[in-house]
């Protein structure tokens, strides 16, 4: 197999501490085109198996280094995530279709994931010490990890695992989507010469490869984010192995606004929670559930900014909106619309004028949404908000549950008793209080329900990184020593 010398232009597997081609290299399309742009390597199950042996004998190493020398290995590389992030942005655009301004902020974000996760601290636990001895609990590596990740927010995701995982003391083998996996790909060019080689491995594949990663009988644990059909899949191929698993994977989330709110104040804040990144994010406001005195004027507030917002390449500054991210979910995406079209709903269709070519959709509002569209119903991950109207805040909360997913909610209103109130109610692994969105490092993140199982972020999610380990000692041993 070939050895190549770092460089951003073509992307490489990063292995062992090497940069590796494949036999096989598949197309990557840029969505603000439709065409192929650059081609990515894709791994053989001889290529997996190489970087589960390299992670392996990089493991008791790199577990034994401690906390400390750790997380100051992974700040150095949250430094190069800034210096980089200019030259890597350009890239994420063409490959995933965001503004370029988006683009370099989920570098920055990135790097502040890092900073603040390998600021935590994961203490042993004292549990008993009496007359019968002394219980203690600890938490240690797993072993080597698995990581799967998504195209809609493939950096941040990329970084979240990486540091999770290699800050708690294990080894990594991560697999980006095959639909925008050069960024990702081009993190191992930066952590060349950084950590140990093999302590990070990144190779890129499809399906086969995520599915030969889950079934790896010397990978402990799979962190997945992507959809609840693949993280079925995965969770059943982790019970072979009995392996670890973390899904996070996909929501419908419900906002509910009560009619006390200041519609103008916070139409734009719902707008960019529900059409940022073009829809596509997990934790998007997807289904808007407003009072009905409230209703008609955040329907007219929300369709203004529709109208008003510029849809264009992600490389174009002037761009707030960019294109759906691959030709499936473009399809997807107009099918919720036409089925919107024909459901008697009221559309609120804006983006100014759309580029010719690529996977370009206007952000849309429905008024008069019901339950039973697939508008409402399912996950649309692309720019179309569904507005529900209502007049008791105790059938809102009904209906905002009435779903399979759980992963976020809100609840907005000036009156904040009330809304803690509601958002006690909700079923959901975040409610958020006149605010949607946004992950921090010292809070978990994750879903109930179909949304995923398990934890990121927090000294929650850290421990989802590792094993427990109680240590008993008897009295007499413990007054021996003494
Ligand atoms: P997807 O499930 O199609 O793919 C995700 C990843 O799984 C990709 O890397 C893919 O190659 C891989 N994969 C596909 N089949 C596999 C298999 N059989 N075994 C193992 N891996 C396999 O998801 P997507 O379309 O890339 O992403 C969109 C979804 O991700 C949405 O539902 C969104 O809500 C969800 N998401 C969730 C979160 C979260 O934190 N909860 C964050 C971002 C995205």
């Amino acid at each position: 197999m070939q050895t190549l010398t770092p460089s951003f232009s073509t992307a490489l597997h990063f292995i062992g501490g090497q940069l590796h081609d494949s036999p096989t290299r598949f197309d990557v399309i840029d969505p603000a085109t439709g065409l192929a742009f650059q081609t990515a390597p894709d791994a053989t199950q001889a290529q997996l198996n190489q970087a589960v042996v390299a992670a392996k004998q990089a493991l008791p190493a790199w577990r034994d280094l401690g906390y400390e020398k750790r997380g100051e290995q992974l700040r150095a590389f949250a430094s190069r995530l800034r210096e980089q992030a200019p030259t890597l942005a350009t890239l994420l655009t063409q490959e995933q279709g965001k503004p370029i301004a988006r683009a370099r902020e989920e570098f920055e974000r990135s790097a502040m994931l890092v900073d603040g996760i390998t600021r935590l601290a994961i203490d042993s636990e004292l549990l008993r010490e009496d007359a019968r001895g002394r219980a203690t609990l600890h938490h240690r590596p797993l072993g080597v990890v698995g990581a799967i990740t998504p195209w809609n927010t493939p950096i941040v995701l990329a970084v979240s695992k990486i540091v999770q995982a290699l800050y708690t003391g294990n080894t990594l083998v991560l697999k980006p989507s095959p639909y925008a996996p050069l960024a990702t790909l081009n993190l191992g060019v930066l952590a060349k010469d950084l950590f140990p080689p093999g302590v990070l491995n990144i190779i890129a594949g499809g399906t086969d490869l995520g599915s030969w990663l889950t079934r790896h009988p010397d990978i402990a644990k799979i962190s997945f984010t992507g959809s609840v059909r693949t993280g079925k899949a995965v969770m059943v191929a982790c019970a072979d192995t009995l392996k670890r698993f973390t899904l996070e994977l996909g929501g419908n989330d419900a906002a509910i606004v009560l009619d006390d709110v200041d519609v103008e104040k916070i139409a734009p804040q719902i707008f960019w929670a529900a059409f940022g990144n073009s829809g596509q994010v997990c934790m998007a406001i997807k289904r808007l559930y407003v009072q009905r005195k409230a209703y008609e004027p955040l329907v007219a507030a929300l369709a203004r900014i529709a109208s008003q917002v510029q849809v264009g390449p992600g490389a174009d500054a002037s761009s707030e909106l960019g294109p759906l991210q691959n030709r499936a979910q473009f399809e997807y995406v107009r099918g919720i619309l036409d089925d919107t079209r024909r459901s008697g709903a009221r559309l609120f269709e804006g983006g100014q004028r759309l580029p010719d070519s690529g996977y370009f959709i206007a952000p849309a509002i429905v008024a008069d949404a019901l339950e039973g569209m697939r508008v409402v119903d399912e996950e649309a991950f692309g720019p179309v908000l569904p507005m529900l109207a209502f007049d008791d805040v105790s059938d809102a909360v009904r209906r905002a549950n009435d779903t399979t997913f759980g992963l976020g909610s809100s609840v907005w209103s000036s009156d904040l008793d009330r809304a803690e109130e509601i958002a006690n109610q909700l079923s959901a692994g975040t409610t958020w209080i006149n605010s949607h969105m946004g992950v921090e490092p010292g809070v978990p993140f994750g879903g109930i329900k179909q949304s995923g199982m398990g934890v990121e972020y927090a000294v929650q999610g850290l421990k989802g990184y590792m094993e427990p380990h109680v240590i008993k000692t008897p009295a007499h041993d413990l007054q021996a020593s003494h």
